[in-house]
């Protein structure tokens, strides 16, 4: 009885009661791909998975950019992040930071009984090159694994990983591992082109699927060091995956059904095309950046992007808030729900400065609009 009510009070909630979601994660899921989940479940030895994986190989490595295959993790984004620290290091890892998820990594190590160090910069600022340069130059043999943060969720910065790359391309037996949990599907990227060793990303993100499942691919010579670590975990070892995944399979038993909504979206994105849904992602950036010059040029308040011109992320924009005494992070949050949206105060320590816009996933340019109208007339009452 319980839990039949619950389940029809849960289905009668309307999207205006939730908001609808410009959080940086989850994001909203559209109603076809939640549908693409109610089907049987098949079994995870069976031929049905292998097909069913065997199917979205092809789209996972054009969303990649890579030849490599993609492995599909029944785990949040940051399994694939502590797969990272466990199974691409054997000295020490040197961990980019600039805010709290590229900051997770260095924890993951600590968590880990791993050896890492921090490249520290300011919470809003990107991690250059040069720094990294220079601190490799200083001492070639300490560091054998680099982590960097493509677009830092919790600042809205979108970090060079290009040139980061090739930086770490200049030191032998160093290898790079690239969080993309939020811009992957919002924002160019190319691991084979760049070089990149290990590229892992989320579902709820850019890709707008629900929650549970994580994504990673790892360049060849990558799979080697995890081939010469001997304590790399059991859940979440690079060579369990790629070993099982020659037959189309996963290590253990995986997310089917979310594996349904992710073959549904993999088809979604392609008949969008990976460069328009790019291009759409940046012109939301363009337009929320556009839209705050002219509130803060109408009200004479400031209204800072974290994040400095030249290194912002397309799907996510934090702004500090002109008064955030008067007006907090998640006052702004409150009152923005109760006209239907919503959108997260700041990550952290920015909690209560800051909001962050999550313009990614599948929005229209018209959503967005529409969402600023109303998240203009919270921030001028
Ligand atoms: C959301 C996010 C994560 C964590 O993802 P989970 O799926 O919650 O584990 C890691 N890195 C970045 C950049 C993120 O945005």
């Amino acid at each position: 009885m319980h839990s039949d009510s619950t389940m029809i009070e849960n289905k009668t909630k309307t999207r205006l009661e939730y908001g609808r979601f410009f959080l940086p994660g989850p994001t909203e899921v559209r109603p076809e791909t939640l549908a693409a989940m109610a089907q049987p479940v098949i079994g995870h030895r069976s031929e049905e998975i292998q097909a069913l994986i065997g199917s979205v190989q092809p789209e996972l490595k054009h969303l990649f950019g890579t030849k490599r295959p993609v492995y599909i993790s029944t785990s949040s984004a940051t399994g694939m992040m502590e797969a990272a620290i466990t199974n691409l290091s054997r000295k020490r890892a040197l961990c980019l930071v600039c805010g709290a998820f590229s900051g997770r990594f260095h924890a993951i190590a600590e968590a880990t009984g791993r050896q890492a160090d921090r490249l520290a910069v300011e919470w809003g600022e990107a991690n250059l090159p040069e720094d990294l340069r220079k601190l490799l130059a200083e001492d070639r043999h300490r560091y054998d694994l680099v982590t960097v943060v493509h677009s830092e969720t919790s600042t809205g910065t979108l970090n060079p990983v290009r040139e980061i790359a090739a930086v770490v391309a200049e030191f032998d037996d160093i290898l790079l591992a690239v969080d993309t949990v939020s811009s992957m599907g919002g924002a160019p990227l190319w691991m084979d082109d760049w070089g990149l060793d290990y590229v892992l990303t989320g579902a709820q993100k850019a890709l707008a699927l629900p929650p549970g499942i994580s994504l990673a691919a790892a360049s060849e010579r990558a799979l080697a060091r995890a081939g010469e670590i001997e304590h790399r975990g059991f859940y979440f070892d690079l060579l369990k995956f790629e070993k099982s995944l020659d037959r189309m399979m996963t290590p253990n038993t995986p997310a089917v059904s979310l594996m349904f909504a992710l073959r549904h979206q993999l088809a979604h994105i392609v008949d969008e095309g990976l460069e328009a849904r790019w291009r759409r992602h940046q012109q939301m950036a363009d337009h929320t950046h556009l839209w705050l010059a002219r509130l803060a040029a109408e009200t004479g308040r400031r209204f800072e992007i974290i994040a400095p011109p030249g290194y912002r992320s397309p799907t996510v924009t934090a702004v500090r808030l002109p008064d955030p005494e008067e007006m907090g992070g998640p006052e702004v949050v409150n009152r923005l729900r109760e006209r239907g949206y919503a959108i997260a105060a700041g990550y952290g320590k920015l909690k209560q400065e800051t909001i962050r816009i999550g313009h990614m996933g599948d929005h229209t340019m018209e959503q967005l609009e529409d969402l600023l109208e109303e998240l203009g007339k919270v921030l001028i009452t």
